[in-house]
């Protein structure tokens, strides 16, 4: 057959499921080898996995993308993964001029600026407005039902995400929607304008669309007599200064720093090659991960002798189920970046190292047999990125 001889000359480049200890045997049947190479973790787990835990990584790449003059969009619900309750994401690119209609919705909007600029736009229910200027490394929140508008100043693309796993950007209350759907006579006596000025509205909703690329902020300020949101609905996450450690640095956003954020807490983490998110937890919620750049490894510990590995790379999704255990892992040549995105007020988490640094060491070491080389070496101090010098996944 074509295939095995094709194998049998790329044969060193060709992942197999055969642990070191020579468990398994060679895969010759049909397989997606792209995908094996991918997910190495899930062809070969390590051997202290075990158990049944459910599906924790989507990604945008296998997405139903969305395509539109001005821009395009694609979604990670429970319809992809059905762990995610908690949380649902798109991945949305807006052209110079794009612009993602005047809309609300029932959910709360959180948005990281991936690359790109954009304008804002939205007015809440005290007639006060906020337009800001969005740049990479910023994010954005909308309370629930307050409308808002997105136009791309240049090519941009960013992370949504909303405070339910069930919602879908394109089940939205649209203006052109309401307007398309609303008699022409009623719009006329609403407005106090005669029926004719809405002779050529859109007939369905508009959803993305392109418009020329928006003047200054400045020459588009619109004064509002009740003055500015009081709680801005931007926030600069990457000029935050990190809590910095060996290994990587990790900045967190939620209503202690950005108090409109009430239902979205997230950290922005960073781990270089070799480094990990050390052994930790969430006492509040479960996490929705978003892979920014570079390769990663977790394994999520449920219980009862239940752990899985997942391998993951930019533009891929990754859960973690409320209070379970887990770890990730930089496992490529590059610096990995993640954001950790919780449906809370606050970002939380537990440290492991921490928990057992600050429990009398006594009990630590009978609970575990473990000796002084460990206990020594705990620390009372949270790293949530830790590197052991001199350790490193690549080349493997
Ligand atoms: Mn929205
Ligand atoms: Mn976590």
């Amino acid at each position: 057959m074509h295939k095995q001889h094709d194998n049998h000359k790329n044969e060193q480049n060709i992942p197999q499921p055969i642990r070191s200890d020579g468990a398994g045997a060679i895969d010759l049947g049909p397989r997606n080898i792209m995908r094996d190479i991918q997910n190495p973790d899930m062809l070969v787990p390590p051997i202290t996995d075990n158990g049944l835990v459910p599906n924790l990584k989507f990604s945008f790449s296998d997405t139903s993308m969305k395509l539109n003059h001005g821009g395009w969009s694609r979604e990670i619900t429970v319809r992809e993964l059905p762990i995610a309750t908690t949380l649902a994401g798109v991945n949305m690119s807006l052209t110079a001029g794009g612009v993602r209609e005047l809309h609300w919705h029932q959910e709360a909007e959180w948005a990281y600026m991936l690359l790109g600029r954009a304008r804002i736009t939205s007015v809440d229910q005290e007639g006060r407005n906020f337009i800001a200027d969005i740049e990479p490394g910023d994010l954005w929140y909308f309370p629930p039902g307050i409308p808002h508008s997105i136009q791309g100043l240049e090519q941009c693309e960013f992370l949504l995400v909303f405070d339910d796993g069930n919602f879908s950007d394109l089940n939205t209350l649209s203006i052109s929607d309401w307007f398309a759907h609303t008699p022409k006579d009623v719009l006329s006596a609403n407005f106090g304008v005669a029926e004719q000025a809405f002779h050529s509205i859109p007939n369905d909703q508009v959803y993305i669309y392109q418009d020329k690329v928006p003047p200054s902020l400045e020459n588009q300020k619109v004064l509002s007599p009740y003055g500015e949101v009081p709680l801005p609905f931007k926030y600069e996450l990457l000029k935050q200064t990190p809590i910095q450690t060996p290994g990587g640095s990790v900045r967190i956003v939620d209503s202690s720093n950005f108090p409109i954020s009430k239902t979205v807490a997230a950290a922005l983490v960073e781990v270089e090659p070799g480094a990990m998110r050390e052994l930790h937890w969430h006492p509040n919620n479960d996490e929705w991960q978003y892979y920014l750049t570079g390769e990663a490894r977790m394994t999520v510990f449920t219980g009862n002798g239940n752990a899985r590995t997942f391998d993951y790379r930019a533009g891929d999704v990754g859960y973690v189920p409320f209070a379970t255990g887990h770890y990730i892992q930089n496992t490529g040549a590059d610096t990995l970046w993640f954001l950790e995105i919780f449906k809370s007020d606050r970002f939380e988490d537990v440290s492991l190292n921490q928990w057992m640094a600050l429990t009398p060491k006594e009990l630590v070491q009978s609970n575990l047999n473990v000796g002084p080389e460990l206990i020594d070496s705990l620390r009372k101090e949270k790293w949530p990125v830790v590197k052991y010098p001199g350790f490193s996944y690549y080349p493997k």
